[in-house]
């Protein structure tokens, strides 16, 4: 895992650091630690049987459809994904083009009619109240996905973001704390 991800060049490096930090937190007794106890009595080696891939095809664009009469739906590139209740080996897929490593996207506005598609400036990327990018965003988004992996938060694919950001609240309510600690020792020094 570890060399998969060492040959991902930038990207895989980010990774890396966000999975270590998690590590960390997760090999520490805490509140995030004891909530992800409520569903695996050891999170920190479940965590790290964990894979990562990095989506490449993943959509770049936030899409916005407005209909006549309708609220705007705005809905922006999903930043990781993983089967729900996977358990130990999942692979978290890892949007290449979303808020794990962007801070803002292009908008694209795709009316339902097939009519031409058009670009609406930029809007900003966030994981829960972190700017995209950040190690904050990549370290919630991970926990993130672990929550789906041993079935501790609820599925939630196919929605206008409405359930994934309550459930990143979710996790923020046990993990924030740990997530903002800035205690990230050097990846490389750290214990394998
Ligand atoms: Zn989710």
């Amino acid at each position: 895992m570890r060399d998969d991800l060492n040959t991902m060049g930038k990207q895989g490096q980010k990774i890396l650091l966000a999975r270590q930090k998690v590590l960390e937190i997760l090999q520490t007794e805490n509140a995030c630690t004891e909530w992800y106890q409520s569903k695996d009595a050891d999170p920190a080696t479940t965590f790290r049987t964990l894979t990562f891939s990095l989506d490449h095809q993943g959509e770049a664009y936030v899409r916005k459809t407005n209909e006549p009469g309708e609220m705007d739906l705005i809905r922006s590139p999903y930043v990781a994904s993983v089967m729900q209740g996977a358990g130990p080996y999942a692979t978290v897929s890892i949007n290449a083009n979303g808020a794990f490593f962007y801070t803002m996207a292009n908008v694209l506005k795709s009316p339902k009619d097939g009519g031409p598609l058009n670009f609406q400036g930029v809007r900003l990327l966030r994981v829960g109240p972190y700017a995209g990018g950040t190690l904050n965003a990549q370290v919630a988004a991970l926990l993130h996905e672990f929550g789906h992996v041993i079935d501790l938060l609820p599925p939630d694919w196919d929605d206008y973001e409405g359930k994934s950001q309550q459930n990143t609240v979710e996790v923020l309510r046990f993990c924030r704390a740990e997530v903002e600690s800035s205690k990230t020792q050097n990846p490389f020094l750290a214990s394998r």
